[in-house]
């Protein structure tokens, strides 16, 4: 699904050779689930009114996607899955000098530390309790300030893409919640919501309590089409493997 982002979307601004002979790229993931989104969306609304979209597949791991006519133009996450926004276990978008950092000063060898963004970071280390989101919602509510920081930094970052994604497009039909966090959580999606009724994204409070249901979640006025729509990675493989044996 990520392979119709144009060149300026997935080449690296590093020495040529790194893409010519070794291939790195932005690749993206959750591909499947993107298209699922994408497309399903477009089934909803007809083509025309789902010409740009955004798909927030947010779980445990997350990633955006901004998708033009059903094409794919852009993805939060590149080479590997720990590029983009913070998620449960993984850093997202770091300066990579942190990383340097890191190395020099606990003397750790790069997987090491590549283990360290991948699997102590997110959400998990900003929280400190835990890379579930029900857990980190839980103890927010119950006046934990570093789980009020591991939601804020996530909704932050998320409404960031969100932003960026609608200038790639140049404009917005539609954004789409999908997976565990995007599916389930009704205040997730409203934090990342907030403020961006300059955008046209206005949610209903609520239409936007509904959990796991495929659901217009904006209000009628608001010109961006919010959709909640469950994620069907299993039923999107089952159908191109039809497609393949006919
Ligand atoms: P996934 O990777 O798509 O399976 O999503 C897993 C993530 O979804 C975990 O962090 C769960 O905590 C989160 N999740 C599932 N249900 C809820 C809920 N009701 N509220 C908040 N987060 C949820």
């Amino acid at each position: 699904f990520h392979m119709t982002m144009p060149p300026k979307a997935y080449r690296y601004a590093i020495p040529t050779k790194w893409y010519t002979e070794e291939h790195l790229r932005r690749y993206g993931f959750h591909g499947t689930s993107h298209r699922f989104g994408s497309k399903r969306c477009i089934e909803l609304m007809g083509a025309e009114k789902a010409s740009r979209v955004i798909v927030c597949h947010l779980g445990n791991g997350s990633s955006l996607s901004a998708v033009k006519d059903g094409k794919c133009q852009d993805t939060s996450m590149g080479l590997s899955p720990l590029a983009g926004v913070p998620m449960g276990t993984r850093a997202g978008d770091i300066d990579t000098c942190v990383a340097q950092y890191m190395m020099n000063h606990d003397n750790l060898t790069a997987d090491e530390c590549l283990n360290i963004l991948n699997k102590k970071s997110g959400v998990l280390a900003l929280s400190g309790v835990s890379s579930d989101f029900r857990d980190i919602e839980t103890a927010a509510n119950e006046g934990n300030e570093d789980c009020r920081l591991a939601l804020d930094k996530f909704a932050y970052e998320v409404k960031k893409y969100i932003g960026s994604y609608t200038t790639v497009l140049g404009g917005l039909d539609c954004l789409v919640f999908t997976a565990g966090v995007g599916e389930n959580s009704a205040t997730t999606r409203a934090s990342i919501c907030e403020g961006l009724e300059y955008l046209g994204i206005k949610i209903d409070p609520e239409k936007n309590k509904i959990r796991g249901e495929e659901a217009i979640i904006s209000t009628p006025d608001s010109k961006v089409t919010v959709w909640v729509i469950p994620t069907n990675e299993e039923l999107m493989i089952a159908q191109d493997t039809a497609a393949l044996c006919k």
